[in-house]
């Protein structure tokens, strides 16, 4: 039976982003946007400790992916791995981030039996990227990407054949365009370098000659968006064309860890 990452979206939404993907024998972080120690609670809770992390990868510099950040390097031995941009950034902002676990991610990178790939993704941040994560030996992989104003052809190449997909489902349109965001920020989410819609999100998997396993639809916005619209309307898209059977749609939340597994975690989609 072929084997597929065990993803714990640890937290995902507006006020911080942190994930989980692991393995049988290895643990990787993307993004800690959690204070430390809502971080190690929530890792806890998903049967998981900070110093079995082989590796954490930063997207990118905005404070919801690297609240707690700082403390975390400096309480635990664990590589942080980012873009020369982004480190550069943050290197500047807090002067105390501890640097000897810092480390410039390149295009392809091996650890142990898992490749990571990194890919430049389209948003208001200095040198952003999403990543995909190959598990050689199980032949399967799972990408993330969130915070991401449209798909490039270099994102769309990087989702391709994933078992696992996360994948950021924003914002309703509408309710941005009638929500009481100020102009420039409703400009902002919806430019090519902001957030993708439940919609695009949508209509972007109906591209995909195949579909993943699982899509876990990420970073919804508390204000644009409910769980259950961005469910309801990427599920409306896939099934006008009848492919809703090929993949199973789950929907990360803010407030508490939903996994891949259903077992594992219990979750409302
Ligand atoms: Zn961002
Ligand atoms: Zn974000």
């Amino acid at each position: 039976m072929s084997k597929d990452f065990q993803v714990v979206m640890l937290a995902s939404g507006s006020k911080g982003n942190s994930a989980l993907i692991s393995t049988d024998s290895q643990r990787f972080l993307v993004d800690i946007g959690l204070s430390c120690r809502e971080l190690v609670k929530r890792l806890h809770e998903a049967g998981a400790s900070p110093k079995e992390l082989e590796g954490v990868f930063i997207t990118h510099e905005h404070i919801d992916h690297v609240k707690g950040l700082v403390t975390f390097a400096k309480n635990y031995d664990v590589p942080i791995y980012a873009s020369e941009g982004t480190f550069r950034f943050l290197f500047n902002k807090y002067g105390k981030l501890e640097r000897r676990n810092c480390r410039l991610t390149g295009p392809s990178m091996l650890c142990g039996d898992v490749r990571v790939d990194a890919f430049a993704i389209p948003h208001d941040a200095v040198q952003p990227q999403g990543y995909s994560f190959t598990w050689k030996s199980a032949g399967s992989k799972c990408t993330y990407i969130t915070d991401t104003g449209f798909v490039t052809p270099l994102v769309n190449e990087a989702a391709k054949d994933s078992d696992v997909l996360v994948l950021e489902a924003n914002h309703d349109v509408e309710m941005l365009k009638n929500g009481s965001y100020p102009y420039d920020l409703k400009q902002r989410i919806l430019g090519t370098r902001g957030h993708l819609a439940n919609v695009t999100a949508g209509q972007f998997l109906l591209t995909m000659p195949k579909l993943p396993k699982q899509v876990i639809l990420a970073h919804l916005s508390q204000q644009n968006n409910t769980p259950k619209l961005a469910y309801e309307t990427v599920k409306h898209i896939l099934e006008q064309k009848g492919r809703l059977q090929e993949t199973e749609l789950i929907v990360a939340a803010q407030d508490h860890p939903v996994a891949n597994e259903a077992v594992l975690m219990p979750r409302l989609y």
